[in-house]
C-alpha cells in the first residue's frame, strides 16, 4: 500500500515533517488545503494535515453508504468480530508507532500513553468483537384476543452511516471507543478526529487498510468544526446518526445541526466533577487518588476532579498533602519515562487556563500552589505548559468553581456533614463523574446513590470496565455507551410479531 505517513519538507518549519491525509473509500487522499499539527511540548510543527473539503466529506459519506449496502453491511457477526480482532492486532503490531504519534500530538507523558491510551485502543476493538458475538435479542410470547398466540422477537440491524466526531484529550482511546461498536454492529463510519490530534486516527486508517477492511466501511476526514469537516459531516443529510465527544457547547451546536433530520445523537460532554473526602477515609490513598484525578493528563480528562470537598476535621492536613503532590509532579519532556505532567494541548487552551488562574485570584481564591505558567529554560518554553495548581477559599458561586477549566487545577473546600457534601457535589449543571473516599460501607453506598452523575467511584478513580454504562447527565451528555448500551445506540431493533 501507499504509506499514508510521508516525510516532506514543510514551509512552516525547516525540519522535515510528516503529511497526514484523509482516508476515503479505501484510499488515502489529500485535501484542498493543509493545516499544521503542532507538538504542544515545544510548539514545533510535526505534520501537515490535509483538510477535507465539503466534496471530500460528501464522498466519504457516499462511500460509507455503499459499504453499508455492500459487503460490510452484509458481513455476518463472526466476520465482523474477526475483522475487529484483526484491527486490534494491527494496533498492537504498530504499538510503538501509535505511542510516538500520540505523545507527539498531545504532549502527554509516554508512561500514561503506554499504559492507557494505546492499550485501550486495542481493548475497545477486542471488547466489542466479544460482545457482538454473544449479543442476543429479546423475545416475547403474547396471548391474542382470539385465544391464540403471537411471537415477538427483535432483529438487530445497523443504523447505517455513523458520523463520529472526537476531541484531542484521549484521541485514539475515544475514537476507537465509538468506531469499534459502530463497526461491530455492521455500520460504516466517517470519523472526524480533532484538528489538534490527527496522527493516531491516520495510523488507524493504515491499520484498517492493512487488515483488509472493505472500502468505505471506515473513512477518515480531517479538519475543524464550524465551516469545515465537522460541520459538513454533522449536517450531511445522508448520515444516519452522530456520536460525539467534546465540549457541551459543541454538543449543543451539533444537536441543532441534527435536528432537521431527527438524527439520533450520543453525546459524551464536559464535566466539573467532585471528589468527596471523608475524615474516615484511608488518608494516603485518598490523597494519591485525588491527586491522580486532578493532574492526570494535565487535568485534560472529562472525568478529572476540579472540585474537591474535604471534611473539615482533615481539611488543612489534606490541602497540605495535595500541595505536596502538586509540587512533586515532574514536568519533563513527554518521551522521558520520569515525566508525570505534560503541557496543555494548545496555546489557545493555555491562554484559557491562564485566564482562569487570573480570574481565580480576582474571585478571591487563595493560591495554595501554582497559578502561573511553567518555565523550563529550554525549548519547552515555546510549548504550552502551566503549573499544577491548588486553590482554596472560593465561594461556590465563583466561575472557577462552576465552569470546566480542563487544566491541572482543583479548588478544595471544607464540608461539615454528609448531607452538605452531597449537596455541594450535586450543585452543578454538569453530571459526569464523582469520587467518594470513605472507609464506611453504609456511607459509601448512601452517598454514591445520591450522586447526580453517570458514574461514581468509591475509593478509586478512572477504574473502567468497558461493559458498564458510561455517560453523563445535565450538560455532561446524552445517552450511555459501553457494553450492550453501545449496541443499543449503534443498531436499530426491528420487532417482528408473528401470529402463530
Ligand atoms: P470540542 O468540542 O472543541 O471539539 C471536539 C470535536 O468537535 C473536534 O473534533 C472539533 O473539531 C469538533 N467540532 C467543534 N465544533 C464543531 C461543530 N460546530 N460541528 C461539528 N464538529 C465540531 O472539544 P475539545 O476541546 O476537543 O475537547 C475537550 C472537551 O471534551 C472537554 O469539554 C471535555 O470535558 C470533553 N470530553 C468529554 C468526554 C466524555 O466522555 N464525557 C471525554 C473527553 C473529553
Amino acid at each position: 500500500m501507499e504509506s499514508r505517513v510521508q516525510t516532506v519538507s514543510s514551509s512552516a518549519s525547516k525540519a522535515s515533517v510528516r503529511r497526514l491525509q484523509n482516508y476515503v473509500d479505501g484510499r488515502f487522499v489529500g485535501g484542498a488545503r493543509e493545516f499544521d499539527d503542532v507538538n504542544p511540548a515545544d510548539g514545533s510543527v510535526i505534520a501537515r494535515v490535509s483538510e477535507a473539503d465539503r466534496e471530500l466529506v460528501d464522498a466519504a459519506v457516499r462511500a460509507a453508504r455503499r459499504a453499508v449496502n455492500g459487503p460490510w453491511g452484509k458481513a455476518g457477526v463472526r466476520e465482523r468480530a474477526a475483522m475487529l480482532n484483526k484491527i486490534a492486532e494491527g494496533i498492537e503490531r504498530r504499538f510503538e508507532d501509535f505511542l510516538a504519534a500520540e505523545v507527539a500530538d498531545t504532549g502527554k507523558p509516554v508512561s500514561l500513553a503506554r499504559r492507557l491510551d494505546i492499550p485501550r485502543g486495542t481493548a475497545n476493538f477486542r471488547t466489542f468483537a466479544d460482545i457482538i458475538k454473544t449479543a442476543g435479542v429479546e423475545a416475547y410470547q403474547t396471548e391474542t384476543a382470539d385465544g391464540r398466540q403471537a411471537l415477538n422477537y427483535a432483529v438487530r440491524k445497523p443504523v447505517g452511516v455513523v458520523g463520529i466526531v472526537t476531541p484531542w484529550n484521549l484521541p485514539l482511546l475515544l475514537l476507537t471507543w465509538k468506531a469499534a461498536p459502530a463497526l461491530a454492529c455492521g455500520n460504516a463510519v466517517v470519523v472526524k478526529p480533532s484538528e489538534e490530534t490527527p496522527a493516531t486516527a491516520t495510523l488507524l486508517a493504515e491499520v484498517m487498510h492493512e487488515a483488509g477492511m472493505p472500502a468505505g466501511a471506515f473513512n477518515l476526514v480531517h479538519g475543524f468544526g464550524p465551516e469545515s469537516a465537522g460541520e459538513w459531516l454533522t449536517t450531511h443529510p445522508e448520515v444516519d446518526a452522530i456520536t460525539f465527544t467534546g465540549e457541551s457547547k459543541t454538543g449543543a451546536a451539533i444537536m441543532k445541526a441534527c435536528a432537521p433530520g431527527v438524527k439520533p445523537v450520543s453525546f459524551e460532554l464536559g464535566g466539573k466533577n467532585a471528589a468527596i473526602v471523608f475524615a474516615d477515609a484511608d488518608f494516603d490513598a485518598a490523597v494519591a487518588g485525588v491527586a491522580e484525578a486532578v493532574f492526570m493528563n494535565t487535568g485534560q480528562v472529562c472525568l478529572c476532579a476540579e472540585r474537591v470537598y474535604v471534611e473539615r476535621a482533615i481539611f488543612d492536613k489534606f490541602v497540605a498533602a495535595l500541595k505536596q503532590q502538586a509540587e512533586a509532579q515532574v514536568a519533563g519532556w513527554p518521551m522521558e519515562a520520569r515525566t508525570t505532567l505534560g503541557p496543555l494541548i494548545s496555546s489557545a487552551h493555555r491562554d484559557k487556563v491562564m485566564g482562569y488562574f487570573k480570574l481565580a485570584k480576582e474571585e478571591g481564591a487563595k493560591v495554595v500552589t501554582g497559578g502561573g505558567a511553567l518555565k523550563s529554560g529550554d525549548a519547552r518554553d515555546q510549548g504550552f505548559w502551566v503549573q499544577p495548581t491548588i486553590l482554596t477559599g472560593l465561594e461556590e458561586c465563583a466561575r472557577c468553581v462552576r465552569e470546566e477549566i480542563f487544566g491541572p487545577v482543583a479548588h478544595v473546600a471544607p464540608f461539615d456533614s454528609e448531607e452538605q457534601a452531597i449537596a455541594l457535589a450535586n450543585d452543578t449543571q454538569y453530571g459526569l463523574a464523582a469520587s467518594i473516599w470513605t472507609s464506611r460501607l453504609d456511607r459509601a453506598h448512601r452517598v454514591a446513590q445520591e450522586m447526580r452523575t453517570g458514574i461514581t467511584w468509591v475509593n478509586s478513580w478512572f477504574l473502567r470496565d468497558l461493559r458498564t454504562p458510561f455517560g453523563g447527565v445535565g450538560l455532561s451528555g446524552i445517552g450511555r455507551e459501553g457494553g450492550t448500551h453501545s449496541l443499543d445506540f449503534y443498531s436499530q431493533l426491528n420487532n417482528v410479531c408473528i401470529k402463530i
